[in-house]
């Protein structure tokens, strides 16, 4: 089957899937596989399911009468249609991708072109090679601009995103220390994102820069830029303070005060290049205020949660070193007496313990009233002695411990990679 009569099918139905347990009727069924799922298998149920075709990559169930048509690799088939797709559009397309800040910087440059935009944007965290297919192929022709996350933990996977979505605009949010395994280090991490960089350059497309920071100023030479920051200089300055109440800073554009919900003073960057991106689409600036704060965070990303006896910042949506420094830096700066719980974090390589001793002092440093620190990785580093740090190994000893304690401390930061599942210590406070 070529790429013409595969779009031909794809015109004729309402959206793609590939989830075995959800198939909407009239979808393009692909059957994709997995360590531990082959989807071919699925193939019949999902046209008895109501799918109008099914694409298998597996000859024995190709079944034309049954409208499943074999393709010699699904995924592979999929990525092209979606590339096929995307040139047919004639719609702007922001990509983003970077260490932190992803999926939030993608919400509030979705919220903010909304108010002037039919807007599609990735759904959640669908940000990797199957990801950003199924986002391209859900584009159609009443969307006027998408907005499209690129996640990557290796180098070349940014370069192959980028060829998929053929963005107009570009923008990374930070580099900072994740998934510093398949990178191979912070430098890596720098090259895999600068993908994103080169595929701009060459084709003559425009990036959004963060002015502040010195290093993707330095990368981006040579490619069209839209600079914002803290600095007058810059296209859109857009100014914002130290925060020191741990919120997001309020921040000014041409006298226009705009205070985010959101907590962090990290969030102030994301917050900015969401600003830009609606200033140079035409987004009114009462609109992008607007846009701006009307958009919480959710998802265990960085939520305040007010109990009865505890103010608790819940941050259990992923961690990594960078996302735990500025963090700590953050909670650092509120008022009143501090607990951090911390729990491991994933995918550092070579470097998990020296990057958790470095997290562990780190919050030595800043002199919390109490550090609990959770799950393997923590476990295992050599600290010195403080009777107000405590290592436990499991989510399951925390768990117990809140529940043996009376905490007194007042404000309490909960931050930890996805698979530690922090968010279920909630339960373990009184409400
Ligand atoms: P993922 O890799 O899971 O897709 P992401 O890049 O989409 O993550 P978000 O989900 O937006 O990131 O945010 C995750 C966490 O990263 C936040 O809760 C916060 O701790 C931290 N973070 C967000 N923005 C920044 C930033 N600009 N700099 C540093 N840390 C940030
Ligand atoms: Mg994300």
């Amino acid at each position: 089957m070529n790429i013409e009569q595969l779009y031909s099918l794809y015109l004729r139905c309402n959206m793609v899937s590939t989830d075995t347990r959800n198939i909407p009727m009239k979808s393009m069924f692909f059957a994709l596989k997995g360590a531990n799922f082959n989807g071919n298998q699925f193939a019949e149920e999902a046209i008895k399911a109501g799918a109008l075709f099914a694409i298998v990559d597996e000859k024995e169930y190709e079944n034309e009468s049954m409208d499943t048509y074999y393709v010699e690799d699904t995924l592979n088939a999929l990525q092209k249609l979606a590339m096929y797709h995307r040139l047919k559009l004639n719609i702007p397309i922001i990509a983003l991708t970077g260490s932190n800040g992803k999926t939030t910087t993608k919400e509030l440059m979705t919220n903010v072109l909304s108010k002037r935009y039919n807007v599609l944007a990735t759904e959640g965290n669908y940000n990797n090679h199957i990801g950003v297919p199924l986002t391209l192929l859900k584009i159609n022709p009443n969307h006027e601009i998408a907005v499209i996350e690129m996640g990557a933990n290796h180098l070349m996977e940014i370069d192959f995103l980028s060829n998929l979505i053929q963005p107009d605009f570009g923008y990374v949010t930070n580099f900072g220390k994740a998934h510093l395994e398949g990178f191979g280090g912070l430098e890596g991490v720098i090259k895999g994102k600068s993908e994103l960089y080169n595929y701009l350059r060459e084709n003559e497309k425009t990036v959004f820069v963060n002015s502040n920071d010195e290093k993707q100023v330095e990368l981006t030479e040579g490619i069209k830029r839209i600079c914002f920051g803290n600095n007058a200089e810059a296209d859109y300055p857009i100014f914002f303070s130290d925060s020191l109440s741990g919120k997001c800073p309020s921040i000014v554009y041409e006298q226009t005060h705009i205070e985010s919900p959101l907590i962090g003073e990290y969030n102030a960057s994301n917050v900015a290049a969401a600003i830009a991106v609606g200033l140079t689409f035409e987004v009114d600036l009462e609109q992008i205020k607007e846009a701006i704060e009307e958009y919480e965070a959710d998802n265990n990303r960085s939520q305040i949660i007010e109990l009865e006896n505890h103010k608790i910042i819940l941050d259990a949506y992923n961690a990594n070193p960078s996302s735990m420094e500025a963090a700590l830096t953050n909670f650092q700066k509120l008022e009143g007496s501090k607990m951090v719980i911390l729990g491991d974090m994933f995918e550092l390589g070579d470097n998990t313990l020296e990057e958790h001793l470095i997290i562990a002092k780190k919050t030595q440093e800043l002199g919390f009233d109490k550090i609990l620190l959770v799950g393997q990785n923590f476990h295992q580093i050599d600290l010195n002695d403080q009777n107000n740090l405590l290592k436990f190994a499991t989510r399951e000893e925390v768990e117990e411990y809140l529940d043996s304690q009376t905490i007194s401390e007042q404000t309490i930061l909960i931050k930890g990679s996805r698979g530690m599942q922090l968010e279920k210590l909630l339960n373990h406070f009184p409400s």
